[in-house]
């Protein structure tokens, strides 16, 4: 076996390989390496195992890159299967606000919340969209990930959702971009202002405009809809996902955050890859997302950060079967942190989760959430080798705020920051 880069001198290598997605009692199942080490050729994955194998069965190109952890532990890259990085505006002043006890209602009512961003998303170009995004993007590789998620969703018009997706192509097309990109198109994100008294109007807007434009670009793999009590219906939700997928895209969708919506029901019932939120999932809901296969992608930052008072019911999903995926939420309103590891921990002490079941939530379980388990997500022989270099043992992952993350490889490739 040959190989141009090679990582040694590990405490353990937390491969997590698959098959994806991983549920039950599977979720926990790490399959650690200690004193691993891993190999790759131009970026992919060649040997992991025992440095005593890869001594006998491998060997170097003439000019490799070895890299020694000094006796750290490799975790896979982290994907991030939910975000709405892509915005325009700023809201921190709102935070403050909240914090000073404003309901959201109140801010809303003076022009702050989603329609904010919205109108500073509809003003701002292509171009600033793109840039001040790729800042988001680099806070998040510093964390870690090394895939992500990305949706539209602030535009809410057909042009400026197009706009949206357009960026994030060129993000993602950018040889200097450093996380892969998945895109998703959310235009049923909220009901815009001007539809507000004819929302079935917005819904024909979305289904009979908006997919077939976004499906002739070519510009969005993913559609997503917030069914919510005062944003879309069930119904409203399954006449867009069905659409959607009749034009080819892939079906996810945000589901029962804010109250028991009947979004995991629709869920099940199409059969999409993942269900998000799920804070007010019930038993009997989660028994119909784990017969029909679909991913709980749970987000507690967005709990912690909008003072819901509660998390998913994570260990409840897991031993009913439903393999749990992790994600940030990042967004201008609540989703103030970039980071895993704190999606991790929250996880961890909210949820009930063990930081093996967690660890899984945040990789492979992440990567099957929006369908790239075959390429990234576990560090195994045939995939692409993106890594997380840990400094110091695995579980200091959850020591939030000590900068836990020493290196960040994808690809093969030991990032610069
Ligand atoms: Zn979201």
């Amino acid at each position: 076996l040959l190989a141009d880069f090679l990582i040694q001198n590990t405490s353990e290598i937390l491969t997590c390989t698959g098959p994806a997605p991983k549920r039950g009692a599977a979720q926990a199942d790490v399959r650690s390496i200690p004193n691993g080490v891993v190999a790759a050729r131009n970026g992919t994955i060649v040997f992991v195992g025992a440095e005593s194998e890869w001594q006998r069965v491998g060997s170097l190109t003439a000019d490799p890159v070895v890299f020694d952890a000094v006796g750290d532990a490799v975790v896979p890259g982290f994907v991030d299967p939910h975000t709405h990085a892509i915005f325009a505006g700023d809201r921190r002043g709102e935070l403050r606000r909240r914090l000073a006890g404003a309901s959201y209602a109140e801010i809303a009512a003076n022009g702050g919340g989603i329609v904010a961003t919205v109108k500073a998303t509809r003003e701002a170009s292509e171009r600033s969209l793109a840039s001040d995004t790729r800042r988001r993007l680099e806070e998040m590789l510093v964390c870690g990930t090394t895939t992500c998620e990305i949706k539209s969703g602030y535009g809410l018009t057909t042009e400026s959702e197009l706009k949206l997706l357009s960026a994030i192509s060129a993000l993602a097309a950018d040889q200097g971009q450093r996380i892969e990109l998945v895109p998703t198109f959310m235009g049923a994100h909220e009901v815009p202002l001007e539809f507000r008294e004819r929302r079935s109007a917005y819904v024909d807007l979305v289904v009979e405009e908006m997919i077939p434009a976004v499906a002739a670009q070519g510009v969005a793999e993913w559609c997503d809809v917030f069914c919510e009590k005062g944003v879309f219906t069930p119904d409203e939700t399954r006449r867009i996902l069905v659409a959607a997928r009749a034009a080819g895209m892939k079906l996810r969708l945000h589901a029962d955050e804010l109250g028991s919506s009947g979004g995991s029901r629709v869920a099940a019932e199409l059969g999409v890859r993942s269900a998000d939120h799920l804070i007010y999932v019930d038993e009997q809901g989660a028994d119909g997302l784990a017969a029909a296969g679909v991913v709980a992608t749970l987000l507690p930052i967005a709990s912690f950060y909008l003072k819901l008072g509660r998390f998913a019911p994570g260990r409840m999903l897991i031993e009913r079967g439903v393999p749990v995926a992790l994600a940030t939420d990042v967004n201008p309103g609540a989703g103030f942190s970039p980071s895993m590891t704190f999606a991790m921990a929250l996880a961890c002490f909210g949820m009930g989760l063990t930081f093996e079941e967690a660890l899984i939530a945040a990789t492979i379980n992440a990567a099957y959430s929006i369908d790239r388990h075959d390429r990234v997500g576990s560090l195994e022989v045939g995939k692409q080798l993106d890594a997380v270099v840990v400094a110091g043992p695995a579980i200091d992952l959850i020591r939030i705020g000590a900068g836990v993350i020493r290196r960040v490889i994808k690809k093969g490739e030991v990032l610069p920051f």
